[in-house]
């Protein structure tokens, strides 16, 4: 089984972005980012260390924004709109407020992941402008290790606005036959044993079993599960190896792939905003 790693791929990505930002700067531009959270939760304070480590490599700025409580959010994404170029609000959110009053408070010219409905829309009529980067990063890997998807099946399972409905959303623009699969799926097996390609993202770990693949099959794993033994995916890594012909790693895999691309998305923002 092939392991295919985020690392080369993030690489390259962040290659290209690095000559943007540094036309940028020599127009005297830096992108800004708004970083946007509540309280302190430990993956979302994890992800956020990992994009300032990054950025601060590459020569965008990132401005950590904290509201106390839910009533302060989209008061403070109002107030954020104002200087930068891309705009992250992180999840979970606080009971309180809901994932479409924030999306709808992000302008989309700013919405970097991807999640006001001018965006989503966008992308469900094949004309992509800003994408979640999970699931962005799920296509970039799915190319880079040049994954044929042209008239293949694939299966999504898990139908988050910011993982599962936008992976199945370019899959279908890259000419796959998909099935978005969820909590209420009946004979899931089945449909999983018939795909050439499986992208997992519900967040159970080992969920995927290798009695659930086709031999050969191409398995991406977006789940990202926290265990007294470090981070696990949703399939099960042992059973992969058996049966699956090419597996993202957890870690390893998406995580660095899906930075990469979000910092991408800052730099398209800024170049628009300062055309
Ligand atoms: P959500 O909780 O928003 O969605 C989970 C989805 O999985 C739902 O659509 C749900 O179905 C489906 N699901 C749950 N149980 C089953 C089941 N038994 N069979 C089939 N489908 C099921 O999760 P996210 O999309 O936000 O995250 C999914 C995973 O991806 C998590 O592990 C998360 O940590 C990870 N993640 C990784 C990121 C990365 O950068 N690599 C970024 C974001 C998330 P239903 O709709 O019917 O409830």
């Amino acid at each position: 089984m092939r392991l295919l790693h985020g690392r080369p791929v993030a690489e390259r990505v962040n290659a290209r972005t690095r000559e943007r930002i540094a036309a940028l700067h020599a127009r005297r531009v830096r992108p800004l980012l708004a970083v946007i959270r509540v309280g302190a939760d430990p993956a979302a304070e994890s992800y956020l260390g990992r994009i300032r480590g990054l950025a601060g490599e590459l020569g965008i700025d990132v401005d950590g924004l904290v509201a106390s409580d839910a009533s302060g959010l989209v008061p403070l994404i109002r107030r954020a709109d104002a200087g930068a170029h891309g705009m992250l609000v992180l999840t979970p959110l606080p009971p309180g407020v809901g994932e479409a009053e924030v999306a709808e408070a992000i302008p989309p010219d700013r919405d970097v992941e991807g999640v006001h409905p001018y965006n989503v829309g966008l992308l469900t009529l094949g004309r992509p402008r800003f994408i979640p980067s999970t699931a962005e990063a799920v296509l970039e890997l799915l190319r880079f290790y040049e994954v044929p998807l042209r008239g293949a099946n694939a299966i999504v399972i898990g139908r988050s606005p910011i993982v599962g409905r936008p992976a199945a959303a370019l899959l279908t623009q890259e000419d796959a036959t998909v099935t978005l699969a969820h909590s209420r799926t009946a004979d899931l097996a089945s449909l999983t044993r018939a795909a050439r390609i499986v992208v997992v993202a519900i967040g159970r770990r080992g969920f995927l079993r290798g009695d659930m693949i086709a031999p050969g099959a191409t398995v991406i794993d977006a789940g990202i599960n926290v265990t007294p033994a470090g981070i696990a995916g949703d399939a099960d890594a042992d059973g992969m190896a058996q049966v699956a012909g090419a597996l993202s790693p957890v870690p390893g895999g998406l995580g660095a792939v899906t930075t990469a691309l979000l910092l991408r998305s800052v730099v398209s923002a800024a170049e628009e905003q300062t055309r």
